[in-house]
């Protein structure tokens, strides 16, 4: 396991950022740690990355204890923070130096080009970091996380603020810088979790509202909603045999229900035929990603 979250509980004054919360990735994967505003995602990423302690709990990297280990933990880990703090006045390639030997790293020069190639700056690298657009600032504070060659990879919404240009080339990066790492992204946009992770982890209030693979995120998106009326009235008992859920009796004729049965409208169909009967009205309407994300996190906290 990469990272393990259990229980953990963090109180701010009265405020309760997080609640419990339990979760656990794997090595290798990459998770969208999904929220609105104030769910509580920075607060778990500082947690996770020694920042501040969790007001009860226990969170291990890689199979370390975060107060045990602090220090081992911040070799092993790549934060990029929210607010992504770099030294504006310092110039990129001379900040990547400074961040490596902060780290200790021994070949500096060498490191510093390779992450200079790797994150796309040979153009800017002799500018000075207030000199750049906010898509290149994003990739120096993704050198910077990168550049002691931690294995887990934690980003505070890494993308918010990028024009939709900025947002792709850093969107692709982050894919490709997290193909030999366990990466942990939090964002407020499901589209971005869909564009880059295999894994989502929503919060919402700072309670975990679901997690589980995209995969499978989407196969309760494929839910239909139908809305159905026949040419005669009907009893409830006609239905009983479908794989359907929520049926609900709209008038003597009409039927609302909910199926995630691919031949759903075959079986109404086959209702109509037995019933000699037909079917005046029938409409379908898709549960999206977007909906089920709404759906979790419906009452947010006002800022
Ligand atoms: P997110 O990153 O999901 O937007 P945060 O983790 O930043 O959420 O915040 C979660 C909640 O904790 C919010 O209600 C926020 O106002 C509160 N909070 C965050 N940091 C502090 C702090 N240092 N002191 C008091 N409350 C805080
Ligand atoms: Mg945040």
């Amino acid at each position: 396991m990469s990272i393990l979250a259990k229980n953990v509980t963090k109180i701010y004054g009265k405020q309760k950022a997080l609640d419990n919360v339990s979760f656990e990735i794997k090595k290798s994967e990459i998770v969208g740690f999904l929220g609105p505003n104030g769910a509580g995602k920075s607060t778990m990423m500082k947690i996770i990355t020694g920042y501040i302690p969790p007001t009860s709990g226990i969170v291990e990297v890689n199979g370390l204890n975060i107060f045990e280990h602090s220090l081992e933990i911040k070799r092993q880990i790549g934060y990029l923070p929210e607010q992504n703090p770099l030294y504006y006045e310092m110039y990129v390639k001379e900040f990547l130096e400074f961040i490596a030997k902060l780290y200790g790293i021994k070949n500096v020069h060498q490191r510093v080009k390779e992450m200079i190639d790797i994150c796309g700056l040979e153009i800017e690298q002799h500018k000075k970091i207030k000199a750049l657009s906010k898509g290149y600032k994003q990739r120096v504070g993704l050198a910077q996380a990168l550049i002691h060659n931690p294995s887990v990879l934690i980003l505070d919404e890494p993308t918010s603020g990028l024009d939709p240009n900025q947002l792709e080339e850093i969107r692709q990066l982050i894919k490709h810088l997290g193909k030999d790492k366990t990466v942990m992204l939090s964002t407020h946009i499901m589209q971005e979790v869909e564009a880059v992770c295999n894994k989502v982890i929503i919060i919402h209030r700072g309670k975990i509202v679901a997690s589980d693979s995209i995969q499978n995120i989407k196969q309760i998106s494929s839910s239909t909603k139908i809305i159905i009326e026949f040419s005669i009235a009907l009893s409830e008992k006609h239905f009983s045999h479908l794989p359907i859920k929520n049926l609900e009796q709209l008038s003597p004729s009409r039927w609302k229900m909910e199926s995630d049965h691919p031949d759903i409208s075959k079986e109404l169909m086959q209702i109509a035929l037995k019933n000699n009967c037909t079917i005046l009205n029938l409409s379908k309407e898709e549960l999206k990603l977007e909906e089920i994300f709404k759906a979790l996190t419906q009452s947010q906290i006002p800022n």
